[in-house]
């Protein structure tokens, strides 16, 4: 649409809940503008489902509104705040390089986030500058749209600003504003810090919000902060079970990073796996291997524990009897996610019905890919495809032992043939986002100034369960190397 000025006109439209809240839950502020916006990246599909026009904010008017330069009509930037377990540690926190700019909604009617990360100091930087660098942002777009593309939900990314500044960490880097699009930014530590730092009505107020935004189904019975703390189980053991499903390690699981919309959100160091390995872990500063792979399912829980202590006033008038009903519910996750991994490993081995001995059957072929070091991704693809030459542990007794079971329960069900490889081809993905990939991308962009290689790759990225030529030539596991691939937080 043309404004009266004759410019287009970007589609924003904003509606600012948030900033309804009590005035502790956000400080109200502008970015801090940067001297020479220049857009490298945008998602034109994902601007137009959020009713935005791709044109207007690729304009000079749109950068400078990508940058933080320039506030839209009807937006209310803000920094929340926040709290957090970080490894077992709590802390306040809030949003130290971020702001939120307002709640889009969309033609569909939809409320999204529309927050710009490195988009300067707030009153919840402590030490930090309130900046990002290209890298660690372009990795953010990589590995969330590819996670979009999995099926699992997820924030996304909107777009890409080089600053024309640039930050210091161990060296100078190219400093960067990614926008990021979030059903809301609504934390575990928002909660935590409701209950540390707020009275009783603000912490009715967060739920009662939470509830409105995310969980209307849950409605305004008495029993309504209990069912809360329920469907936030339900969406993070669905959750996480996709996680392990394609083998994603978030890398940093603080309870600030953990959404209780249930989508991943804030994309540090994480990566994908590639030998099967429980243990596997690489951030750099996850020392105790806390956030390791096999580890998600225990820590989830966990964060999700720090969840209900924060409700706990709000669950009942009675102390004792508040974490008697808390606990109840907490002893169900681990029930609904080993529910939701086993559905979905059935659907990767093709499996279509309910046996028994399913489970020792995934046990038997996990076992295997650990003892002879197999490619996760690549292992499934393999049985999919019929290409039993590639596994790692072709040739071995208890492979062939172990295909003969899982042909003989194949036939135990009534999916025929085809249907049960189409359930194959839906489960595994054919690429994945390898770390040397992401690496080579990262490298060329911000080196090289070269997007290419980032482009190819979110193309491949973005419908994994196509099974194409060109993925094929994506699913390779990376060269064998001597040091072990390791990720940085990205601040
Ligand atoms: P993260 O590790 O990205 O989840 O961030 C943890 C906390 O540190 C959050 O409160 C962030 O806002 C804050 N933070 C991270 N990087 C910076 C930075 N460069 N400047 C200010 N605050 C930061
Ligand atoms: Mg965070």
């Amino acid at each position: 649409m043309i404004n009266k000025k004759g410019t287009l006109e970007a589609g924003w439209n904003f509606d600012n809940s948030y900033s309804h809240l009590p005035q502790l839950f956000y400080a109200h502020l502008n970015p801090t503008p940067v001297s020479s916006p220049h857009l490298i990246k945008f998602n034109g599909p994902l601007a137009e489902s959020l009713g935005l026009n791709a044109q207007a904010l690729r304009s000079d008017e749109g950068i400078e509104t990508l940058a933080g330069n320039r506030i839209p009509e009807g937006a209310f930037p803000l920094a929340q705040a926040y709290a957090g377990h970080q490894f077992g540690y709590f802390n306040m926190l809030g949003d130290g390089r971020a702001m939120l700019i307002g709640e889009q909604v969309t033609p569909l009617g939809e409320r999204y986030d529309i927050q710009l990360k490195g988009s300067g100091r707030t009153p919840y930087s402590r030490g930090g500058d309130g900046r990002a660098g290209l890298g660690p942002m372009l990795r953010e777009y990589i590995i969330s749209e590819a996670m979009h593309g999995l099926g699992i939900p997820t924030t996304r990314s909107l777009a890409v600003v080089m600053t024309g500044e640039s930050i210091i960490r161990e060296t100078y880097l190219p400093g960067a504003i990614l926008t990021r699009v979030a059903s809301s930014h609504l934390r575990v530590g928002t909660f935590q810090y409701a209950a540390n730092r707020g009275k009783a009505e603000d912490l009715k107020d967060l739920a009662d919000y939470t509830i409105h935004r995310h969980y209307p189904d849950v409605g305004d019975s008495k029993d309504r902060y209990l069912r809360l703390l329920q469907e936030v189980i339900r969406r993070q053991a669905a959750l996480i079970a996709q996680w392990q499903l394609v083998g994603f390690i978030h890398g940093v699981m603080n309870t600030d990073n953990m959404a209780i919309s249930g989508e991943i959100i804030d994309y540090g160091p994480c990566a994908f796996m590639d030998v099967y390995d429980p243990a596997t872990v690489f951030s750099s500063i996850d020392r105790d291997e806390r956030y390791a792979y096999g580890n998600q399912p225990n820590i989830a829980l966990w964060n999700l524990s720090r969840f209900a202590e924060s409700l706990l006033p709000l669950l009942h008038e009675d102390a004792q009897q508040a974490i008697t009903l808390a606990q109840d519910e907490l002893a169900v996750f681990a029930e609904l996610y080993y529910h939701h991994w086993l559905a979905g490993m059935r659907a990767k081995l093709g499996i279509g019905n309910e046996e028994q001995e399913d489970e020792s059957l995934i046990e038997g072929l996990l076992g295997m890919m650990y003892k002879h070091g197999a490619d996760y991704t690549n292992t499934f693809l393999a049985l999919t495809f019929g290409q039993l030459e590639n596994l790692a542990m072709y040739g071995s007794n208890e492979f062939t032992q172990w295909y003969e079971r899982w042909q003989a329960r194949l036939s135990r069900q009534e999916e025929t043939k085809t249907s049960s490889n189409d359930l194959m081809r839906s489960s595994n993905p054919a690429v994945i986002p390898r770390n040397h990939r992401v690496e080579a991308a990262l490298e060329a962009a911000v080196e090289q100034g070269d997007y290419s290689v980032m482009d190819q790759l979110l193309d491949v990225l973005s419908n994994p369960y196509a099974h194409t030529s060109e993925q094929a030539d994506f699913a390779a596991p990376p060269p064998k190397s001597d040091v072990p691939y390791q990720t940085f937080c990205g601040t």
